[in-house]
């Protein structure tokens, strides 16, 4: 029997950047193209100034966890093999919150403002995703 596989995101065109940037090792951020705040998830309008207008760009990888949850229950068998884990809300040093998997610590050591920098794991031949590490 082969291992279940673990959900992986699809490339959507909205995404593209994000993921592309990932695979190069790179946090790639939309940020307005109006009043230059980042935003994330990835969107049409900016929530500061409603504009349209957003470009790419890449950030620090650096952040604090605003908030995280740790994961005891199986809801998908590929992730079986990882329990108990941390699922984490970082807040990104540019502004934007990020949900993601904490990695390198013992979830019972993650504390609320611990800082934390991006790193990235290679989940399929397409697709890289970035997670954090204590800094
Ligand atoms: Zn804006």
């Amino acid at each position: 029997m082969t291992d279940p596989q673990k959900p992986i995101p699809a490339i959507t065109p909205q995404l593209a950047p994000f993921l592309e940037g990932a695979k190069r090792q790179e946090l790639i951020i939309q940020k307005c193209g109006e009043c230059g705040t980042y935003r994330f998830p990835p969107r049409d309008l900016c929530s500061a100034c409603l504009s349209n207008k957003s470009a790419w760009a890449k950030v620090s990888g650096k952040g604090i966890v605003f908030s995280f949850t740790i994961m005891h229950q199986v809801y998908h068998p590929g992730f079986a093999a990882e329990v108990p884990y941390a699922v984490v809300l970082v807040q990104l040093d540019e502004g934007p919150r990020i949900t993601s998997n904490l990695v390198g610590v013992s979830p019972r050591n993650i504390r609320i403002g611990m800082p934390v920098t991006a790193v990235f794991e290679e989940v399929s031949d397409e697709v890289t995703l970035p997670k954090f590490a204590p800094t």
